[in-house]
């Protein structure tokens, strides 16, 4: 049998467990399964699909520390985060639990003496759920918890750099009372989740990356299947002149650097009013000093290692490509000494040109190009000078300028300044190759349905 093994990043990658890849016939045996029990799934109804959840959040709760240290260990994620990441995926599982009946809820649209019309949520059937690794419980409670309770069976393949967390999530399902098929897990790469979604399934709910996401979206336009892609971003912060440059750094580097730059929507541009940014520049950099680099099992650390030696080695052509061209390095730029792993210093550049791969392309860890502007309709054509548009930042304390650009800034969130969009009620997803459709809300929950209209005369 073949295996993906599982190391830990942070500790030069020694090994922490196995699992073995799905075969075809599990692969195919999976999606059976799911596509038999989605009728009795659906006709369940939507109370009874909660009351069978819920116990499920229930186990996870008393599994916090297992969860928590998995994190760490399987993705270098500092151990304080990693305990955030559960806590807030509890709290949102909650949520999907407080909001599934109102989201599938039939609605009248249209009565009178002689007729009535209404619209009904109803499943779609069986969706084939891929996740990436940067918030591994997160990410697969978003994706599985919504689908189960409108009415969807779900077969899931987690990351490879990910699969303890996986097979975690796989006991808790097995041992709770949900029937046979409605969720169920295979194991393995890429090649893995191109299987699954070539089999008989009804959706691709897919989050990753935009390559893996388009590759996606032509399967699914073969089998005239739908799709919910959430997929990379490299969202910009525009800081105006207004802005006092100590604390507009520090929000820069919160949202930088979290999650060693690991997160879809982080801020993966800073694009600063020339007439404080040198000021900016020198607070940004302090700011990020302060950060601490280290073990991520120790909790005073704040910044831990990247996930896989591939992103590193993407992370460094990257650096290295924005360096040979002319950018300046403000801090970091390099693996810092002593620390065996997938490590790399938080870095910012100065002097970035538009061919720089560092501007062009996501970068999926703790690095940071800064450029200035002299104008707002320069600032906003730098934050839409990229093919992603997941999210963004505007920092200023003019309120109005803030709208306006709001309005113009072609990505799916936009956050104005310390704000944070993060509550389960906001739909969440990208305009551009950021993605398709939505997760999270009551929208979230409906992205997930096929909508039937019924009209009766009385
Ligand atoms: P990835 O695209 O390499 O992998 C994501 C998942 O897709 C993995 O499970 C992987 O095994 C699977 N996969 C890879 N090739 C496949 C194929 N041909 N067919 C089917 N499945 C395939 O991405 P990653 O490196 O795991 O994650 C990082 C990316 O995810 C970044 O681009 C990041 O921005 C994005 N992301 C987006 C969001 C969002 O909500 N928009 C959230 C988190 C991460």
């Amino acid at each position: 049998m073949a295996k993906i093994i599982s190391t830990n990043p942070s500790k030069n990658y020694e090994v922490i467990g196995e699992v073995e890849i799905s075969t075809d016939k599990e692969i195919r045996q999976a999606v059976e399964k799911a596509n038999k029990a989605k009728k009795s799934w659906k006709d369940l109804g939507v109370e009874k699909r909660i009351e069978l959840l819920r116990p499920i959040l229930e186990e996870f709760r008393k599994r916090e520390d297992e969860l928590a240290r998995l994190i760490t260990q399987e993705m270098g994620k500092p151990i304080t985060k990693s305990y955030e990441e559960v806590r807030w995926t509890f709290e949102e599982f909650q949520w999907y639990l407080d909001n599934a009946e109102q989201a599938v809820a039939e609605e009248v649209t249209y009565e009178d003496e002689n007729s009535l019309h209404k619209i009904v949520y109803e499943p779609i059937g069986t969706v084939a759920l891929i996740t990436p690794w940067n918030f591994p419980f997160g990410m697969l409670t978003w994706g599985i918890v919504p689908s189960l309770l409108v009415g969807n069976t779900v077969v899931f393949k987690i990351s490879e750099e990910t699969p303890l967390m996986g097979k975690l999530v796989e006991g808790v399902f097995k041992e709770s009372n949900l029937p046979e098929g409605v969720f169920s897990e295979v194991y393995g790469g890429g090649d893995v989740g191109e299987k699954l979604v070539k089999e008989e399934i009804d959706f691709i709910n897919f989050t990753g990356s935009t390559n893996v996401g388009k590759k996606l979206y032509k399967i699914a336009a073969e089998k005239f299947i739908g799709v919910l892609l959430e997929m990379g971003g490299s969202s910009p912060a525009i800081v105006f002149d207004d802005a006092d440059p100590k604390t507009a750094a520090e929000t820069v580097s919160n949202y930088r650097f979290q999650n060693c730059g690991q997160a879809c929507d982080a801020i993966k541009r800073a694009i600063v009013h020339e007439s404080i940014f040198d000021e900016f520049v020198n607070e940004l950099k302090t700011a990020t000093e302060n950060k601490k680099l280290g073990d991520p099992e120790k909790k005073e650390t704040e910044v831990g290692s990247l996930v896989a030696k591939r992103q590193l080695e993407i992370l460094e052509e990257q650096v290295s490509d924005a360096i040979k061209k002319g950018a300046k390095v403000i801090m970091g730029g390099k693996r810092p000494e002593g620390r065996a792993g997938a490590y790399f210093e938080p870095t910012i550049l100065t002097n970035i040109t538009k061919d720089m791969r560092v501007w062009k392309e996501e970068v999926f860890g703790p690095v940071l190009p800064v450029v200035s502007f002299k104008t707002e309709k320069e600032a906003i054509n730098l934050a839409n000078d990229s093919v992603y548009g997941l999210s963004s930042r505007v920092i200023t304390r003019n309120a109005e300028r803030a709208e306006r650009v709001a309005s113009q800034i072609e990505a799916g969130t936009v956050e104005i300044n310390k704000g944070d969009r993060w509550l389960s009620c906001n739909p969440f997803g990208g305009y551009k190759m950021s993605g398709i459709g939505r997760e999270n809300g009551i929208m979230g929950f409906r992205q997930l349905c096929r909508v039937k209209v019924v009209s009766r005369s009385k």
